[in-house]
């Protein structure tokens, strides 16, 4: 997995969870691209779904039948590299790592992709706040299912 030289991925770099994964519940995506020791995620896992290997440098692999999608790793990790997606039918959901002033649940927000622009709206079904985490926040944003690969961020726009 490589990111451009702006510093984000391309859909044709990331390995995302096949359909009937991604259809069942969460389930985790690594958009983790340097290689740099590093491996929180890894001994975060309480199933043991991420894999690094003996070179701590390497980048992290999650086994995506594994993954029970309970959202720890993305808290840990200091890159706020991992997100977990999940879709049915029509409806797709993104959590995603937070470290800003959060916003309400219920709220419509214009949501980002990778390079920061508006690609459609969405809802903040969910806030929480997991007790493995400090004060990072796990925020679950509602959409479009199609979307569910793109989102990456979003924008309050009261
Ligand atoms: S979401 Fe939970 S089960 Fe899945 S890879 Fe992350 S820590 Fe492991
Ligand atoms: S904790 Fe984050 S930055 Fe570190 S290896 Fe895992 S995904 Fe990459």
């Amino acid at each position: 997995m490589k990111c451009t030289k702006l510093g984000y991925f391309t859909d044709d770099t990331i390995d995302f969870p096949p359909l009937e994964r991604l259809e069942k519940r969460f389930v985790a995506v690594a958009e983790c691209g340097q290689e740099i020791p590093c491996n929180p995620c890894v001994d975060a896992c309480p199933v043991g779904a991420i894999t690094i290997g003996e070179n701590i440098n390497h980048i992290p692999h999650i086994d995506f039948q594994r993954c029970t999608g309970c959202g720890i790793c993305l808290g840990v990790c200091p890159g706020l590299s991992i997100f977990m997606a999940h879709r049915k039918g029509d409806t797709g959901w993104v959590t995603l790592p937070y470290e800003l002033f959060p916003p309400d649940e219920g709220e419509e927000v214009d949501l980002l992709d990778r390079q920061g622009k508006k690609v459609g709206r969405g809802v903040v079904e969910k806030i929480r706040r997991l007790k493995q985490h400090d004060r990072t926040l796990l925020i679950t944003l509602r959409m479009a299912a199609d979307l569910i690969h793109a989102v990456r961020g979003f924008r309050r726009s009261g």
